[in-house]
């Protein structure tokens, strides 16, 4: 049985996208290759965290040893079930840095009627497709060239690797949703030009408006984060360019942080 490192197990409601509100059982699995300037996770960057915390629904913690079995992972999903329950969401960190563990839970998972919901950055379209099969719903994030995700001269393949596992996800009949994390002064030619290469997929598009942090209020640039948050004008006028390529398109803010929930 594979073991694996998660730093947080939760049940809590959907915080991002078309399926916020819904009640999820949230496993945030450890590490993540990508570097985006307005991680809110970065806790879970880290690839090996000595203990992963459970948050059970009396509100008590535990702190539990990594890493994690799988049989241990469904213990801990099955004190946390809820009667409004949508799905498991596999969430990080990065999900597919631990392609083995999330697919033998996310296996177990499904054997027990649960659907699965994965949560992405799309760094590793083979990744992705090794564990496809066994997810419901898929959101992959596409990283602008802004978010610093990766180095200038990784981003091309980066975002090729995106746009393959949304394509892996339509063609394997996966509810997709595609969400990007708007900033201010967002570019309109790189959201059209990243709708129009979408415009072939069936598939919900989010323009997310940046969170400023709450910890901290300056960005990697030494600017403060408020001054990030894109106006609702450019909002108005980025959805308004998606919406020429793709039939839905929404503008949605994080509404966990605007709830003050994890
Ligand atoms: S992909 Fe997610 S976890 Fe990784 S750096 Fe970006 S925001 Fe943070």
């Amino acid at each position: 049985m594979t073991k694996g490192y998660i730093t947080e197990i939760f049940s809590s409601f959907q915080g991002e996208g078309p399926y916020a509100g819904r009640r999820q059982i949230f496993a945030r699995f450890a590490g993540c290759p990508l570097s985006c300037f307005y991680c809110d996770t970065s806790y879970a960057r880290d690839p090996r965290p000595r203990f992963c915390n459970v948050l059970f629904l009396d509100k008590k913690t535990c702190i539990k040893r990594n890493p994690l079995s799988t049989n241990e992972v469904m213990d801990y999903v099955k004190e946390l079930l809820t009667p409004d329950l949508h799905s498991i969401c596999y969430t990080g960190g990065e999900p597919l840095s631990s392609t083995a563990f999330v697919k033998e839970i996310a296996k177990e998972a499904k054997s027990m009627n649960f659907k699965n919901f994965m949560e992405t950055g799309g760094y590793s379209a083979g990744a992705f497709a090794s564990l496809a099969d066994y997810f419901d719903f898929a959101s992959v994030d596409i990283k602008l060239r802004n978010h610093r995700a990766v180095e200038e001269k990784d981003y091309d393949k980066l975002y090729s690797n995106e746009l393959e596992c949304i394509r892996i996800a339509v063609d394997r009949g996966i509810e997709t949703i595609v969400k990007v994390v708007v900033v201010k002064n967002t570019a309109l030619g790189e959201i059209e030009r990243i709708c129009k290469d979408l415009s072939d997929f069936d598939i919900k598009f989010v323009l997310q408006p940046v969170t400023p942090h709450q910890r901290n209020n300056e960005d990697a640039t030494g600017g403060t984060q408020i001054d990030i948050v894109p106006s609702v004008k450019e909002l108005f006028e980025l959805s308004e360019a998606a919406g020429l390529y793709l039939p839905e398109v929404m503008v949605i803010p994080q509404l966990h942080k605007l709830m003050g929930i994890h």
